[in-house]
C-alpha cells in the first residue's frame, strides 16, 4: 500500500491492489494462470508465491484492494460469497451461541442449522432494527454476532455502532454482511465491527459474471486463521481470472453505486406513491423505520429495494411476468435491474411476505425503469 496515496474511495477503487507491471508496462495486470512458481537454490520462493491454492498474484492483488477499501489490514478472497460467509461460521466449535438477524440471507440459516449441523450450534435470530433485542439475546456461550445490513430482501437496518459495542463489552466477535452496500456506502470496521462479509457475485463486481466472496478485517481478528485455513487448506479458492474480474470491476464501484442509488431513490419514491403498493422498504425514503440510523452509517442508500404490492404471491407474480425492462432473475448489484419474487426461490420457512417483489437497480435509464413498472402494475388494475 503506498502511503502516499489518497484515501478516497474513488482513487482506491481505481489503483488500490494494482501496481503497473514491471515486465511489460502494461497499465492493466496481466491474469496469471500458472498453478505453481518457481523456487531459487535454496529452495526459498523469491516472489512469495509457490502453489496456487495458497496464494496466487490476482488473488493477492484483489485481497489488497479490498482491505484498502475497507479501511482494514487484511481480507481474503473465496469462490464466493457463502464460502467466506462458512469460513467466519466454521471457527465456531461445538455448541456455540450465535446471534443472527431473523431475517438473515436465507442461505446462511441453512449454513448454521444444515451444513454445519454437526457444530450443534445454538442460533438466536433476532429483530435486530432495536440493538437491544441482540443485548437481551446474550448468553454466556455467545461467541458469533452475525449483522446483515442492510438485509435482504426486507431492508432492515442494523445500527452497527451500537451492535459493535454490545459485543465488545462482552468479548464476542461480530461480522456484518455488508453485500448490498459495499465499501462505498458503508465500512463496519469504521464502526466497530470485526469482520465484514461480501458477496462479490453482487455489487462489487457488479456485471453478474463473476462468482466470488471476501472478507476484511483488522490483525487482531481472533477469526482470521481459520477464516484463512478454509480458503488455503479448504480449497475454497476462486481462481486467478475470477480475481482479475472482481478487481477490473471494483475500478468502476464507486460510480456504478452512486448512479443506482440515485435511480434507486427515485423508484422508491415512484413506488411510494403507488395507489397499488402497499409498502416500499427502502431505507433512502425518510419514512422508511431505518432512514434515521441508515442516513447515520451509510452515504447514500445502495440500489436495491423491495416492495410489497396489494394483493397476494398471484399479484406480486403477475407484476413481475409484466415488466420489459426489468429482468426476472435473481441476484443482485449488476448493470441489469432484475425483479424477483423472493418467497417462491426461498425455502418453505421463508419469511418473506408472498406479495413481496424485490428490486435491484442497474444502469438503465430511471425513467425508463419507472415507466416499466407503471405499466406493469397498471396490469393489476386491467
Ligand atoms: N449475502 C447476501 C446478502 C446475499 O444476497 C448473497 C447472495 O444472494 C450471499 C451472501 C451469498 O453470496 P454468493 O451467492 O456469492 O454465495
Amino acid at each position: 500500500m503506498s502511503s502516499r496515496r489518497p484515501q478516497n474511495i474513488e482513487t482506491l477503487a481505481v489503483h488500490a491492489g494494482r501496481s503497473i507491471d514491471t515486465a511489460t508496462g502494461a497499465v492493466i495486470g496481466p491474469i496469471h494462470l500458472s498453478t505453481t512458481f518457481e523456487r531459487d537454490e535454496s529452495g526459498g520462493y523469491p516472489s512469495g508465491f509457490s502453489y496456487s491454492r495458497w496464494d496466487n498474484p490476482n488473488r493477492q492483488a484483489l485481497e489488497r484492494c479490498l482491505a484498502e477499501m475497507e479501511g482494514g489490514t487484511r481480507a481474503l478472497a473465496f469462490s464466493s460469497g457463502l464460502a467466506a460467509s462458512t469460513a467466519v461460521a466454521q471457527n465456531l466449535r461445538p455448541g456455540d451461541h450465535v446471534i443472527a438477524p431473523d431475517n438473515v440471507y436465507y442461505n446462511f440459516r441453512k449454513v448454521l442449522s444444515a451444513l454445519l449441523a454437526n457444530l450443534d450450534l445454538k442460533t438466536s435470530y433476532v429483530d435486530m432494527r432495536d440493538a437491544a433485542n441482540v443485548e437481551s439475546a446474550l448468553r454466556p456461550d455467545t461467541r458469533l454476532i452475525w449483522i446483515e445490513t442492510p438485509s435482504n430482501p426486507l431492508m432492515k437496518v442494523t445500527d452497527m455502532e451500537a451492535v459493535a459495542q454490545i459485543a465488545k463489552k462482552a468479548k464476542i466477535v461480530t461480522a456484518c454482511d455488508s453485500t448490498i452496500s459495499t465499501p462505498v456506502l458503508q465500512r463496519p470496521l469504521d464502526w466497530g465491527i470485526d469482520i465484514v462479509v461480501h458477496s462479490t457475485t453482487k455489487a462489487i463486481s457488479g456485471h453478474s459474471d463473476v462468482t466470488g466472496g471476501a472478507l476484511v478485517m483488522n490483525d487482531a481478528c481472533p477469526f482470521f486463521e481459520g477464516a484463512q485455513n478454509f480458503q488455503r487448506l479448504g480449497g475454497a479458492v476462486p481462481s486467478p481470472f475470477d480475481c482479475w474480474l472482481v478487481l477490473r470491476g471494483i475500478a468502476t464501484l464507486p460510480l456504478r453505486i452512486r448512479a443506482q442509488s440515485s435511480s434507486a431513490l427515485a423508484i422508491a419514491e415512484f413506488l411510494a406513491g403507488h395507489p397499488l403498493v402497499e409498502a416500499v422498504l427502502y431505507p433512502g425514503l425518510a419514512t422508511d423505520p431505518g432512514h434515521e440510523i441508515a442516513s447515520r452509517q451509510m452515504k447514500l442508500f445502495g440500489g436495491v429495494m423491495s416492495f410489497q404490492v396489494k394483493g397476494a404471491a398471484k399479484e406480486a407474480l403477475g407484476v413481475a411476468a409484466a415488466t420489459q425492462v426489468f429482468t426476472r432473475a435473481t441476484s443482485l448489484g449488476g448493470t441489469h435491474s432484475l425483479i424477483e419474487h423472493r418467497a417462491s426461490v426461498e425455502s418453505e420457512e421463508t419469511r418473506t411476505p408472498a406479495n413481496l417483489l424485490r428490486l435491484s437497480i442497474g444502469l438503465e435509464n430511471t425513467a425508463d425503469l419507472i415507466d416499466d413498472l407503471r405499466q406493469a402494475l397498471n396490469q393489476l388494475s386491467a
